[in-house]
């Protein structure tokens, strides 16, 4: 199938979902993720209407940012490493995987060089994964509450990465936990910490987080193809 083609697909699943769960479409935001793909392929997805775009490595990030039109928001989705927080400053709309204290300082000292106030999620390591980044539950409002002292960066939710399963359904009582937790946090109000941004679901399991409440899915193989 083109890549025009599958991503009206993902759309439409999403858009059902949403209807199964009585939510409004317009609640889910579709990041197409481009990971390896060369710009040629970003191109066709962006003449098919996508304008967020996910990646997961910082290079790759540079590099493809001045090849595309300058009306698409980048996400970075990808582990960061301190060193390189510098390189992506002012250039990406939202980083998904903050995962330590220390990387959320130097982005709050980077972005008060540049004056800038950088959107963040904190990524939660919400199975508990030893492969994985992220903050286990149990710490995560800890951090929440030490980086909403940085000034110069916003907290707008959480993100996760679900295992790896055959089934989505096994990770539907994970998505669960985290949406019950973000409706949590923002019942506790924290000042700077804003909980409106959910971002959980890939290509085997965005259905299912659309139902548990994702505002954000991360679509990579359903769009481009296998990598
Ligand atoms: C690669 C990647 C995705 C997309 O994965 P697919 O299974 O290809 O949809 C989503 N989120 C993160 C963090 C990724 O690294």
């Amino acid at each position: 199938m083109a890549i025009g083609e599958c991503l009206k697909e993902v759309r439409k699943r999403i858009e059902e979902n949403c209807r199964i769960a009585g939510r409004s479409p317009d609640e889910v935001t579709l990041i197409a993720v481009s990971k390896t793909k060369p710009v040629e392929m970003l191109l066709e997805a962006y003449e098919a209407g996508a304008r967020q775009f996910g990646e997961n490595k910082v290079q790759e990030l540079t590099a493809k940012i001045p090849q595309m039109p300058e009306d698409i928001k980048w996400h970075l989705i990808g582990h960061l490493q301190t060193n390189k927080v510098r390189q992506v400053i002012g250039r990406t709309t939202l980083i998904h995987s903050v995962d330590s204290i220390r990387l959320a300082k130097e982005i709050e000292r980077e972005s008060e060089k540049h004056n800038l106030v950088t959107d963040i999620l904190l990524e939660v390591n919400a199975a508990r994964e030893d492969s994985k980044f992220g903050f286990y539950l149990e710490d995560t409002e800890e951090a929440l509450r030490q980086i909403s002292l940085f000034p110069h960066v916003r907290v707008k939710g959480l993100m996760t990465i679900a295992p790896f399963v055959a089934n989505a359904e096994d990770n539907r009582p994970i998505f669960r936990k985290l949406y019950e937790f973000s409706v949590d946090m923002k019942s506790k109000n924290i000042d700077n910490v804003n909980m409106t941004v959910l971002s959980m679901g890939m290509t085997g399991d965005y259905e299912v987080a659309v139902q548990e409440g994702a505002t954000m899915v991360r679509v990579g193989t359903g769009i481009f193809g296998v990598r």
